[in-house]
């Protein structure tokens, strides 16, 4: 191998070059990303850094000096428009570049707000980028109406933060309830009180029927009849991985860039890692959208690259800050049939155990990182405490 090239220059992108280099690889790599900036982490675009609380070069996931010290050949704002396969090369416009080694880091993208509703006016927004944070900023400020579209964890953030920045937000979530699709109705009841209780216009089972204004955005008609008054809009109503460059060039998608345990594509040589990828998980095709797992994917990833033909095994956790609170998540709860509370030992902190039968899925913590901290290493482990004890029993 003496040249890998890496498609995406995100958090899965910039974790494999690194760990390409920490494993003694002394080829080529070239790492390609078609933003501007130098690979960032996302979590905080969402929580501290979209209302100022964070400065811009807080951001950056390594240093300005790192690649070029490590010899990576870091190309921002270049797109990789076409991959080809056969001839193990890729196409970055007019340039061509061959490789040894390809991995597919190219994650996701929201998902936009069909412009028959209102998605073309200016002033409504999604948020993925450093980019979509600056064009957002300009409207932050006290008093102003936001109208946040979905109730999952991103939703709830920029709920949370622009109601610490005086914004009035109302949010609408179509489905019965919040965190619908990723979270238990009691976790969902926690963090609905949490927002009521701040300010935040929560609508559940209320879905936006059109946005509507001259240009901008200036009035949300819902679903059960209402009409909002809004100055800007934030959609958060899910990703798509970027799969685009992978379905022209023949690979096999479904779900995401299909790969195997190894993180193999269907195309020899080319690999795939992070949001973008899809893998087997308990006989179905998963993603997952979390830091932790774009770098441990990424590094297994990086391994084999280099032959070491090792499975990766997802061990997944990922975390949501909103106001004061901290939910810390472990496991994956696909396939709950039983929640167990337990109580925390500080005031208004909690968890919420999933099990499916006597096995122990997943773990809710708010405000309790001891009990995440538990659930974790039982989850990895693969032991499942009884319910009773999660309940109320000393848990090793
Ligand atoms: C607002 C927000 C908040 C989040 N909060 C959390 C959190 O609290 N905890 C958590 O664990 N996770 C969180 N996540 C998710 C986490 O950030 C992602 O799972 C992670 O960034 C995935 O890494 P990735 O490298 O796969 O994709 P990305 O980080 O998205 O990187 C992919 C990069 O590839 C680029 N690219 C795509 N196609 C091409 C091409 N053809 N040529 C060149 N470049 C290309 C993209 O522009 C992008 O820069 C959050 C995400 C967002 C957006």
């Amino acid at each position: 191998m003496r040249h890998v090239a890496i498609i995406g220059a995100g958090q899965a992108g910039s974790n494999l070059a690194a760990k390409l280099r920490e494993l003694g690889f002394d080829g080529r790599i070239t790492l390609i990303g078609d933003e501007s900036h130098p690979p960032y982490q996302r979590p905080p675009l969402s929580k501290a850094y979209l209302t100022g609380k964070l400065a811009a070069d807080r951001l950056a996931l390594r240093g300005p000096s790192f690649y070029a010290e490590r010899c990576i050949d870091l190309r921002l704002a270049t797109k990789v428009t076409r991959i080809l396969p056969a001839d193990k090369r890729i196409e970055l416009g007019p340039e061509s570049l061959a490789y040894d080694g390809l991995v597919l880091a190219t994650g996701a993208a929201p998902i936009p707000l069909p412009e028959a509703i209102g998605g073309s006016l200016a002033n409504v927004f999604t948020l993925r980028t450093i980019g979509d944070v600056e064009a957002i900023t300009p409207h932050i400020a006290a008093g102003k109406r936001a109208l946040i579209v979905g109730g999952g964890y991103i939703g709830l953030e920029v709920a949370a933060a622009l109601n610490q920045a005086a914004v009035d937000v109302t949010l609408v979530e179509l489905q019965e309830r919040i965190l619908g699709r990723v979270a238990a109705a009691e976790t969902a009841a926690y963090f609905r009180t949490l927002h009521a209780e701040r300010g935040v216009k929560l609508l559940e089972g209320v879905g936006l029927v059109a946005l509507e204004g001259q240009g901008s955005v200036g009035k949300a008609q819902l679903s059960d009849g209402s009409f909002v008054d809004v100055d800007f809009a934030i959609v958060g109503i899910g990703v798509r991985p970027n799969v685009a460059l992978a379905e022209a060039a023949g690979l096999a998608v479904e779900n995401g860039v299909s790969v195997d345990a190894q993180g193999r594509t269907s195309e020899a040589g080319i690999w795939a890692a992070g949001d973008c990828a899809s893998f087997l998980w308990n006989g179905r095709r998963i993603r997952i959208e979390s830091v932790p797992h774009a770098i441990d994917q990424a590094e297994t990833v990086a391994a084999n690259v280099l032959g070491a033909k090792r499975d990766y095994r997802p061990r997944p956790w990922f975390w949501s800050d909103q106001f004061d609170v901290k939910l810390q998540i472990a496991g994956l709860n696909g396939g709950y049939d039983r929640i167990v509370e337990r109580k925390g030992a500080k005031p208004g902190s909690c968890s919420y155990w999933y099990f499916a039968g006597e096995t122990l899925l997943a773990c809710d913590a708010i405000n309790d990182a001891r009990a995440y901290m538990t659930a974790k290493k039982l989850i990895d482990a693969g032991r499942s405490p009884s319910p009773a004890d999660v309940a109320d029993g000393v848990l090793a």
